[in-house]
C-alpha cells in the first residue's frame, strides 16, 4: 500500500496489513507521517512538554 507523508510528501510503501495501514483506511482524515517526520514531531512534542515542567537546571 502506497502512502504519502503529510509533511514532506515522501512516498512510502507500507504493509497493508500493518497497524498504520489499518488506521489510514478506517480514518480517512488520518494523515500518514513517515518515520522521519514522526520522530521529528515526537522530539518537538517532548521538548514542549519538557518546557512545561519545572526543571532545575543543574548546570550541564
Ligand atoms: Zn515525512
Amino acid at each position: 500500500m502506497d502512502v504519502i507523508c503529510a509533511l514532506c510528501d515522501v512516498e512510502e510503501t507500507i504493509d497493508r496489513h500493518s497497524y498504520a495501514a489499518r488506521r489510514l483506511r478506517s480514518q480517512r482524515n488520518h494523515a500518514y507521517l513517515c518515520p522521519t517526520c514522526y520522530d521529528r514531531i515526537k522530539v518537538n512534542t517532548e521538548k514542549r512538554l519538557a518546557t512545561g515542567k519545572f526543571i532545575v537546571n543543574k548546570g550541564y
